[in-house]
């Protein structure tokens, strides 16, 4: 299947809300959802009624399309959330959160999630001191991320190792050198900073 290549801001217009697809741009004034803060497309600023199943729909699709996942893809991570113990809504978030590029981007070693995913694709990166370059590898507690040696000579890298430390999640810790990371536990709920109310995407798949 064919990854979305149209423009990312219109997915956040789409949503109604911001899906950080841009890096630094997302933080100005020329974001696109603070902009024309409407639907896209010739009835996006009509009005619009949503049935149970529209706002199941749209969670499941905001959610998706932030960690920049297929649709088959989700259901897997859906189905995996399912046969764990505990709460199926958490252990989906969890699992998304845990995705190599995600954790890279978490640690400000990316921009955006896209970036991240590119990135990693490149085989900049290596956990536990290996190359990997699948950005759905899930990292566990106890893995190393970091960037690999040969690319911290890239602009991108040295101008990271030369700014402040951003701040992360607590599930996760920043090297000494910012260009390397832990991960100290599997991410709670209240470690994943996402307005998502993933009982409605539990609701859709149930039905
Ligand atoms: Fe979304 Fe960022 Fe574009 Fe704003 S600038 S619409 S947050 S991708």
């Amino acid at each position: 299947m064919s990854r979305y290549t149209g423009p990312v801001c219109r997915l956040c217009r789409r949503e109604g809300t911001k899906l950080f697809l841009k890096g630094d741009r997302c933080y100005t004034n020329k974001c696109a959802v603070a902009r024309r803060a409407y639907a896209p497309g010739q009835h996006g600023q009509g009005r619009r009624k949503t049935s149970e199943y529209g706002t199941q729909l749209r969670e499941k699709q905001k959610l998706r399309r932030i960690y920049g996942v297929h649709e088959a893809q989700f259901a897997r991570y859906f189905h995996i959330a399912e046969r764990k113990r505990g709460i199926t809504g958490e252990n989906l978030l969890a699992l998304l959160e845990t995705r190599l590029d995600n954790a890279v981007y978490r640690l400000g070693l990316a921009q955006s999630r896209p970036q991240a995913r590119q990135l990693v694709r490149h085989g900049h990166f290596t956990v536990n001191g290996k190359k990997v370059s699948i950005p759905s590898y899930q990292v566990r507690p106890g893995d190393e991320i970091a960037v690999r040696p040969s690319s911290r000579s890239m602009e991108q890298f040295k101008a990271i190792a030369e700014s402040a430390p951003p701040t992360v999640p607590a599930w996760l810790s920043l090297g000494d050198d910012r260009l390397s990371g832990k991960v100290l536990s599997v991410p709670t709920r209240d470690q994943i900073d996402l307005d998502i109310q993933e009982q409605l995407i539990v609701e859709l798949y149930s039905k």
